[in-house]
């Protein structure tokens, strides 16, 4: 199957074209009819597998321009894969238009506040990062409804799974979830188990 198989708009096709995007990725091929569904995912994937994508392009596809409050929230354990998926998500949705902004830590507040002032889809951050504009009411949660955990068993190695799950609580509770994860040692099992409606297990 290709990209034009699924239920897909003809603004993101055209960017996965001119990424040289053509075939899905397994993961790809299984994450995005799924999640095109709003149906919440556990899926076992490397990094090198296209996992990014997999989510990044059915979010693009569902989040309605017009809106003004951030849409999606990717939680990332490291600032280096923040700013790529930031990246992805505004190739991916360069010809819907879509914004993205990239929050994380020893990056300077100000900046990020007023980037998350302006018209931002899609936030992508680490979980400490998040947590303090969230204290500081500078970034709203109440239009999220697509939340991703991006490596997840490295945010467990990293310390940050009490940041994670003291996020979801703020999150509004109409919303899908996905997490993606190299290994499922059972503390990840255990978020999903929480935090999640009904998931359906991806493995790759
Ligand atoms: P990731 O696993 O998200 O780090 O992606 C690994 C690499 O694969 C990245 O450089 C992507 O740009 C690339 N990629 C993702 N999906 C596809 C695809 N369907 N076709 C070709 N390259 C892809």
């Amino acid at each position: 199957k290709k990209f034009h198989n699924y239920r897909i708009s003809e603004d993101i096709l055209k960017a996965l074209n001119g990424l040289g995007y053509d075939i899905p990725t397994e993961v790809q091929a299984k994450v995005i009819p799924s999640a095109l569904e709003k149906n919440d995912l556990i899926v076992k994937a490397q990094t090198g597998s296209g996992k990014t994508a997999a989510y990044a392009i059915p979010i693009c596809e569902l989040i309605e321009w017009l809106e003004n409050k951030p849409q999606a929230l990717i939680l990332t354990p490291t600032r280096e894969l923040a700013v790529q998926v930031k990246e992805d998500f505004i190739n991916i949705g360069r010809f819907k238009r879509i914004n993205a902004a990239a929050i994380y830590g020893r990056h300077q507040f100000s900046v990020e506040k007023a980037e998350l002032k302006q018209k931002t889809h899609v936030v992508v951050g680490t979980p400490g990062r998040v947590m303090d504009h969230i204290k500081r009411g500078t970034l709203t949660l109440n239009k999220i409804n697509c939340f991703v955990i991006d490596e997840a068993d490295r945010m467990l190695d990293m310390g940050f799974i009490e940041q994670v799950e003291a996020i979801m609580k703020e999150l509004p509770k109409e919303r899908m979830t996905m997490l993606f994860s190299a290994t499922m040692p059972d503390e990840v099992k255990s978020i999903s188990s929480n935090f999640m409606r009904n998931p359906i297990n991806i493995d790759v």
